[in-house]
């Protein structure tokens, strides 16, 4: 291993709503120069088998975890969990359960779109999620094949968010339960995405102290999805409460180009990494 280590913690395969395999995946991170990978795809392990294996044949650090969908006061939040044991009864059973919840408001929003006159998106959506966990992305897929919308950016703002005919507010899991899970199997609870749910300063601090209390211990500093005045601001929240800062590109895939695997800026001044927590797995805290 190089002196000083790459390290991507967010990413997603075809066990969720990315468009590689686990191996195409780990492949790209190679390709890309990381050393270290975290594999989080939405409310499932189910890639992480697949994925180790790859790992260990590219000779790269694999880190177990996963992306749990949250509703915090009402609104949808993002909590990675990781290097998370993928054994964990408790943590098995709290992602089957979002999974059921995902199937129920799928179902929701196939009845919403065919009232506003688009059929079977449902089974579109199925089709691209292949048995795998099903997404808002599944139906953007199907949108966009069937010539409702040219763009993701478009499909979502045009169907699948808020006020619009495909979306149906999902109910997932509560922050403490969230925590209680990845704790419970021995990983590292992390805010994704922070800048991404627009919050005001107060409601940015309560939440960033709720996550503390309940057990969390890291917020996604550098993300693929923040600017550079984001990135700042979030390094000044982590130092505030003292959260360890992470980093990820959030990659889906090739074909959503905002978020390149491995290709992110490094951490503004006074960020602790994660991977200096003591609970980080030896072998990858460079
Ligand atoms: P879900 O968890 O099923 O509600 O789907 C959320 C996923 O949709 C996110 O993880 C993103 O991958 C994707 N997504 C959300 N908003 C957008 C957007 N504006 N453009 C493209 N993808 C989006
Ligand atoms: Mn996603
Ligand atoms: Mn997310
Ligand atoms: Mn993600």
């Amino acid at each position: 291993m190089r002196a000083m280590c790459c390290y991507d913690l967010h990413s997603h395969s075809t066990a969720s709503d990315g468009t590689l395999s686990p191996t195409a995946l780990l492949e790209k991170a190679g390709a890309a120069g990381l050393d270290v990978l975290a594999l989080t795809d939405h409310d499932t392990l189910e890639g992480i088998a697949e994925a180790r294996q790859a790992a260990a044949e590219l000779e790269l650090e694999l880190i177990p975890g996963v992306e749990i969908s949250v509703t915090w006061k009402a609104m949808t939040l993002h909590v990675l969990g990781l290097n998370v044991d993928t054994d964990n009864q408790a943590l098995l059973a709290g992602l089957q359960e979002l999974r059921v919840t995902r199937d129920q408001r799928a179902r929701q929003m196939g009845h919403k779109l065919a009232k506003a006159g688009i059929p079977d998106a449902l089974e579109g959506a199925c089709r691209h999620a292949r048995g795998k966990v099903l997404s808002r992305t599944h139906f953007a897929h199907f949108l966009i094949e069937t010539g409702r919308a040219a763009s993701m950016r478009g499909v979502f703002r045009n169907f699948l968010v808020k006020g619009k005919p495909g979306y149906v507010r999902g109910e997932w899991a509560s922050l403490e339960q969230a925590l209680g899970w990845i704790c419970d199997a021995g990983g590292l609870p992390v805010i994704a995405h922070p800048a991404r749910y627009c919050l005001t300063r107060s409601k940015l601090r309560m939440l960033a102290g709720e996550f503390r209390e309940s057990g969390g211990v890291g917020l996604e500093v550098v993300s693929g999805s923040h600017n550079k005045d984001e990135t700042l601001h979030m390094a000044a929240v982590s130092r505030e409460h003292d959260l360890f800062a992470s980093c990820g590109s959030d990659y889906h895939g090739p074909e959503k180009p905002w978020a390149e695997l491995g290709k992110l800026r490094g951490f503004p001044e006074g960020c602790t990494p994660i991977w200096h927590a003591d609970a980080w797995p030896v072998a990858t805290a460079t």
